[in-house]
């Protein structure tokens, strides 16, 4: 079933195989349908301290870290950078509205998917620009197992966080592997951009309101339409990335 973006994504970036070893996986949209708490409360924090973001602009900056939404909405509306200060009054506030929200339910079909994933042999790593410190604990109680601290690459890792590629190179980086040899799951616009940078097949799976060209104008290898969807056809997944693997 992808053949043909892999052919293609074999000749945009000039690799000569894709040898799959590790999978990296975003998280919020991803592994938790937690992008409605995160677009309700990025508006509604923003809002008290007089920046502007609806919750349809949230999903468009996705995959940013807190820091980088705070700025790129100064920098439009205020015509300056926010101040350290201002930056971590507007996300602590916007992380308490979200941690009133409750918590987010896994996605459908993830955890399936990554089981799948395991029992294939793949390497599993997270690649977010969350900085919750709960993460983990969170992780371990919807994944079992499948998350380890050294194979994560979070909020506290990065300098400059997703669109930019350096987020999913450090996790290259965690999994031992080169670009040729990894798969990036994203939901996000900008979380797509970053993988593509990266140079690694990124498969978008469109779990939000946005429409798929949002997601195939930032250079996705391939859209799915839900988590479910992937799950149930990993195996058709698995067996043709072995297609293009050197042996
Ligand atoms: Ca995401």
């Amino acid at each position: 079933m992808l053949e043909n973006n892999i052919s293609e994504y074999l000749s945009k970036s000039g690799h000569k195989s894709l040898n799959v070893r590790a999978m990296l996986f975003d998280m919020d949209g991803v592994l938790f349908d937690s992008m409605p708490f995160h677009a309700r409360s990025w508006h509604q924090a923003a809002g008290e301290f007089g920046l502007e973001i609806s919750e349809a602009q949230a999903y468009m900056n996705e995959g940013r870290t807190g820091a980088g939404t705070i700025n790129e909405l100064a920098m439009k509306q205020w015509g300056r950078e926010a101040t350290e200060k201002e930056v971590e009054d507007i996300y602590k506030r916007k992380a308490e509205i979200f941690v009133a929200c409750g918590n987010a339910e896994p996605m459908r079909g993830a955890a399936q998917l990554l089981d799948g994933i395991r029992k294939s042999g793949l390497k599993i790593v997270l690649v977010t620009g969350s900085g919750q410190r709960s993460l983990l604990d969170k992780l371990n109680h919807s994944y079992p197992g499948i998350f380890a601290p050294e194979n994560m690459v979070t909020a506290f890792d990065v300098k400059y966080g997703k669109p930019n590629p350096e987020p999913y190179l450090m996790g290259l980086k965690k999994a031992g592997v080169k670009a040729n040899e990894a798969v990036v799951v994203e939901n996000a616009p900008l979380g797509v951009r970053a993988g593509v940078a990266a140079g690694i097949f990124t498969i978008a799976v469109n779990t939000g309101p946005l429409p798929d060209e949002a997601l195939g104008k930032e250079g996705a290898n391939v859209i799915f339409p839900s988590m479910q969807y992937f799950a149930e056809h990993w195996d058709e997944v698995s067996a043709d990335f072995n297609k293009f693997s050197l042996q």
